[in-house]
This record gives C-alpha cells, sequence and structure tokens, in this order.
C-alpha cells in the first residue's frame, strides 16, 4: 500500500493500511534500528575459550530476557499471544544454528559477533529466498533473535528511555514483538509501520490490547520525526502530521456524526425504553467542549460527565481565570439548555508535585481530585463561581471526584456556599446548584448511607471503584486480567448504590467504561440502574441492546448472576444469557473472559 501526500506544508496526512481500529493522537517515537558497531572481526587461538563464554553468556541473557518479555506479554495479551515468543526462544535453542556460530569461534577464530553475522547472513539469504509468507516472515523474527544477541554481547542496555512520553505512538519501518515488548505497553498508543501483515505478530497483539495501527507508510523516516504530533486513525488507515490536540476533537466529532448516521431510524431518536417500558436514560462522557453538540445528536439526553480537567491541558498546562472557565461553562450550558450536563470539578494530581495532567496521573493513588481542590480552596472556588454563573445559560450540576468521606462534602459544600452567597444567590429557594459525588472509592460506597443525605446525587465512576475495589490499576497491563466489572465485589457496590440512592430518593447514574458496554449496560439496568453516562459513540449500541430486554428479565438474570461467586461461573452465565441475545452487537468480542 503506498502512501499518498493529501497537503504539502507543515501539516501532512498520509495514507496507509487499517490494521488495528481506533483514534488517538500522540507524540511520535521513531524506533531506529540498533545495529551496534563492533570492530574486532578476528581473534586469536588463545582467546577461543573466552570468547566462546562471552557468547554463552550472551545467548543466556538473551533467553532470559524472551522469557521476561514472555510473561510480560502473557499477562497482558493472554498466554496464546505470548506464545509467539517461542518463536524466538525455539530458534536460540537450535542446536545447528550454535554450533555453526560455536564453528565460526572456534576454527575460523571470529569474534562471536562476526560468527553469528555470518551464519544469519546466509540463513537470511535462504529465508528470504522462500515464497511461502509465513517463512519469509519468519526472517524478521530471526534478525531480531541476531540483533538481540549482539546487543547482549556488546552489552548493550536493552532497556527503556525513561522520559518516554505518555502518549507515545511508535514510528518504524517494521517492528518486532521484542521490540514492542522493551516499550511500556501502557504508554503506546499506536503504531505506524511500513510492513506489517495483517495477521503479523504485531497486529494481532495490537488489536487484542485495542492499539490502533496504521501500515504501509513508505518512506516513514522522512516523513515523521521523533516529537512529530501524530492523529492516527486505525478505522481510515490515515495518518495526520503536525497536527494539533483539537485535531482529535475534530475527528471524534466526524466519528460521532457517523455514529449519528447510524440512527437513521425513526424509532432509534426515540428514548430508551425497556421492553417493559422502563424509561433508561442515557447522558454523554466528554472531555472537550466542541464535542457535546454531536453527542446530543447522537442520542445523549444530557452530558453525564464533563472532565474538565482537560480544560488544563488544552492551556498548556495553566490555571484557568474565572473568565477562562466561564466562558467554556456559558457554551457548554447554551448547547444543552434545560438538558443536565454535569461538572466535574478538576480530577488531577497535585500540581505542586506533577504536572497538570488527566488520565494516568489522575489515575493514581494520592493527591489527586477533590483533595487538591480542599487543599487549594482558592482555585476551586474560582472554578465554582464560574460554574454558578453560567448556570444563568443552561442547566449545569457540579459533581465532585474522588470522594471518601462525609467531611469532604461538607467541607466543599461549605466552600461552593460562600460563592453562592458572594453570587447573591438566595440560599433558600430551589435555584442552588445540584452537587453529587463520583463514587469511585470504595470507602464512599460503605459509608453512602451518611453520605446520601449530604449530596443532591450520586454518580459511579467504575473506572476507578475497579480500581480501588480489586487493588488492580486501570493502566497496569500486568494485572489487566483482574480488572473485571463484574466481579462479584462490584456488583454488591453497585447493588448498595441503587437501594441507598432509592432510599434517600435521589438519582444514581454509573459514568464509568462499564456502561458503554452493552452487556454491562443491560447488567446495571437488571441491577436497578435508569442513568448510564458513556462515551457518545457507544449511546446506539447500548439503546438497542437495552430494548432487548424487559426490565423485570433482567433484573431476574442479575438477581441470579448476584448469586454466583466464582469470577469462571460469572462470565459463563454472562456468556450463556446476554451474548446470545445480544450476538449481533460487535462490542461483546469485548467482554472480559477472566
Ligand atoms: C471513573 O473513574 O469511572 C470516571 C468516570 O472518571 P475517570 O475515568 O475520568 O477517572
Ligand atoms: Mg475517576
Amino acid at each position: 500500500m503506498s502512501k499518498k501526500r493529501k497537503r504539502k506544508g507543515r501539516i501532512r496526512k498520509l495514507q496507509g493500511k487499517a490494521l488495528s481500529p481506533g483514534l488517538v493522537f500522540g507524540t511520535a517515537y521513531r524506533v531506529e534500528p540498533q545495529h551496534p558497531a563492533f570492530f574486532r572481526l578476528s581473534i586469536s587461538p588463545k582467546d577461543v575459550s573466552v570468547e566462546l563464554k562471552r557468547f554463552r553468556k550472551a545467548l543466556k541473557r538473551s533467553r532470559q530476557q524472551y522469557l521476561r518479555d514472555k510473561k510480560k506479554l502473557e499477562k497482558a495479551v493472554g498466554k496464546e499471544h505470548a506464545a509467539i515468543i517461542d518463536a524466538h526462544l525455539l530458534m536460540l535453542e537450535d542446536p545447528w544454528l550454535l554450533e555453526e556460530i560455536e564453528k565460526g569461534i572456534r576454527e575460523n577464530l571470529e569474534s562471536p559477533e562476526k560468527a553469528i553475522q555470518h551464519v544469519a547472513d546466509n540463513l537470511l539469504d535462504v529465508y528470504r529466498s522462500l515464497v511461502d509468507p509465513f517463512f519469509r516472515e519468519r526472517s524478521s523474527d530471526f534478525e531480531e533473535v541476531v540483533q538481540r544477541l549482539i546487543w547482549n554481547l556488546t552489552e548493550l542496555v536493552v532497556g527503556e528511555d525513561p522520559d518516554l512520553p505518555d502518549d507515545l505512538i511508535l514510528v518504524a519501518p517494521e517492528i518486532g514483538l521484542g521490540v514492542l515488548a522493551r516499550f511500556p505497553l501502557e504508554k503506546i498508543k499506536g503504531l505506524v509501520l511500513t510492513r506489517a501483515g495483517e495477521t503479523s505478530h504485531v497486529a494481532i497483539i495490537a488489536r487484542s490490547y485495542q492499539i490502533p495501527v496504521v501500515s504501509g507508510i513508505e518512506n516513514i523516516r522522512e516523513e515523521v520525526r521523533t516529537g512529530d504530533r501524530l492523529l492516527l486513525d486505525g478505522f481510515s488507515g490515515t495518518v495526520e502530521v503536525g497536527v494539533g490536540p483539537e485535531s482529535l476533537v475534530k475527528a471524534r466529532s466526524k466519528k460521532d456524526s457517523a455514529a449519528e448516521a447510524g440512527l437513521t431510524k425513526k424509532s432509534d431518536r426515540k428514548p430508551c425504553l425497556t421492553l417493559d417500558g422502563e424509561r433508561v436514560f442515557l447522558y454523554a462522557n466528554t472531555e472537550f467542549g466542541s464535542e457535546v453538540a454531536a453527542a446530543l445528536k447522537a442520542g445523549a439526553e444530557g452530558i453525564g460527565l464533563f472532565r474538565s480537567e482537560y480544560l488544563y491541558m488544552s492551556q498548556k498546562n495553566q490555571v484557568l481565570d474565572e473568565e477562562g472557565h466561564f466562558l467554556l461553562y456559558r457554551e457548554l450550558a447554551e448547547t444543552v439548555k434545560q438538558r443536565p450536563a454535569v461538572i466535574r470539578t478538576l480530577d488531577i494530581a497535585d500540581p505542586s508535585r506533577s504536572e497538570y495532567a488527566a488520565g494516568e496521573e489522575g489515575s493514581a493513588l494520592g493527591l489527586r481530585g477533590i483533595r487538591v481542590s480542599l487543599r487549594d480552596p482558592d482555585t476551586f472556588k474560582v472554578q465554582i463561581r464560574a460554574i454558578l454563573r453560567a448556570r444563568e445559560h443552561g442547566n449545569l450540576r457540579i459533581v465532585l471526584p474522588m470522594i471518601s468521606s462525609v467531611d469532604e462534602i461538607i467541607e466543599s459544600r461549605k466552600l461552593i456556599e460562600e460563592v453562592e452567597k458572594e453570587l447573591g444567590v438566595a440560599l433558600l429557594n430551589d435555584d442552588r446548584v445540584a452537587v453529587g459525588v463520583l463514587l469511585e472509592v470504595p470507602a464512599a460506597i460503605l459509608t453512602l448511607e451518611a453520605i446520601a443525605r449530604y449530596c443532591d446525587f450520586v454518580a459511579v465512576g467504575t473506572n476507578d471503584l475497579i480500581q480501588y475495589t480489586l487493588a488492580a490499576g486501570r493502566l497496569e497491563e500486568e494485572i489487566a486480567y483482574l480488572y473485571n466489572p463484574l466481579h462479584p465485589a462490584l456488583l454488591r457496590c453497585l447493588d448498595t448504590v441503587v437501594k441507598v440512592a432509592r432510599a434517600n430518593d435521589i438519582t444514581a447514574t454509573v459514568c464509568g467504561e462499564m456502561a458503554a458496554h452493552p452487556i454491562y449496560a443491560a447488567v446495571l439496568v437488571g441491577l436497578g440502574f435508569r442513568h448510564l453516562s458513556m462515551t457518545s459513540v457507544a449511546i446506539p449500541a447500548v439503546k438497542r441492546a437495552i430494548r432487548k430486554y424487559s426490565a423485570a428479565d433482567l433484573k431476574e438474570k442479575v438477581d441470579e448472576l448476584m448469586s454466583l461467586t466464582r469470577l469462571s461461573e460469572i462470565t459463563t452465565f454472562v456468556q450463556k444469557t446476554f451474548i446470545q441475545r445480544l450476538e449481533k452487537e460487535s462490542a461483546f468480542q469485548e467482554l472480559r473472559t477472566g
């Protein structure tokens, strides 16, 4: 597939082939082939035993590294894919190959580097002459093995750059699995390659790890440099070079419009009702103001979660002033009008300790979310004042992130009330802003009966609640298999939320990724949730799924699900009970089976 230049100048659009779906914006990192220089080609007879030892040591180290990589991949993407590393290991154990290399050292007095290269060159010629693509592809595996052996001989450190950005898009003519495994998988947001087949190891791994990949980009070294900002579209196979983060928003809106285009039938515009007439409200999670209109078009009945911290990222880590906040919230309010829009107050790690950042930074334990706001009440009040002023233009609400105690709500509400007073809001009438809490910390669920008395609504942030309940970091590749939304502990937490919210007559929404998955969404409705908020592209599929069930039927199924204790039983039950009914929805493929 050839590259096509659509536009000249700084911003360029390259056309390749989509190998793994997804849309990402990130920083290019060119993976340079490292051919370590070695100068010593021959050795003297007295050095033979020392050189043989050096070769065997490098062999052992290479083996250990592959075993370590295999383990890492096994945990991240499963045994089946990690077995690919076995091919590398087998080559390292091939007696013929090892004997040929040792013979070169012993008999031809070649340095181990030279002997390896010598044998490899001959063998690679044979591989490359083979017509069968399977064997031809093995030649890159072999090259990888040779490279690693030589690295270990020259004691070149095969490690990762500690300063790698978190939004890494690896760019390389081709990339072996061994090279991929050297990078922290959670940092790899995409791959841009020249050569990689549909069934190449890298493509398989990337797909199962949901990393978008575009291949078939020629002259990659001339086209992309380390540090370039890229928009990679793993659906259409395009790579835009030199674009800004706003390109992601635009591209996402386009995708949202595509989702909307999928809502062609009139009934899709109608509210989401179960077969027995229970109304389920579907909202959108958004990060940028410009996504809001597209979300409403895609069928969102409001914004269930507006992640305000992304404003900071777009402001080059500068704290916004009140006017900056106000303008954004006013636009949001004017777009949603009478529909609700829930603004989450800043959910970022402590700015004095780390850069302002959402996502990775924001998912840690420590000083983040409401804890930062309460430590710096003046900055918190700036945001609150802007929200309260913008409320004049639409139905804005406030949700507080990372709440773990009643005290934090009382303290936050006190600050909100101070702002209300300053703005002259009548404190006794219905005009006061609704303040809710995000339930993300198990402590909040365990004390929910008390917490519920201090808030107007609750929203479950399952992304964090799962990680904190299961002690399984949401970005930890090693234990990704533990991060299971249907773990009995999670189901109990969610059940508690529904019951306590009902008893206190407050709304409970689920706004984590869990709600975006048709099966999990059906489970949530069965648990009793009637408000779900998700990425807007997921709304049509979730709507279709919920409409296939009666709420009573879902409740019965979920009651049975709640009686199960083993994860394996739960998976089987969900597969039997839900997948058959929803099998036309492609999203189930992603259902966790662990
Ligand atoms: C969550 O934790 O589920 C949530 C919605 O917040 P975030 O993903 O931004 O942490
Ligand atoms: Mg969260």
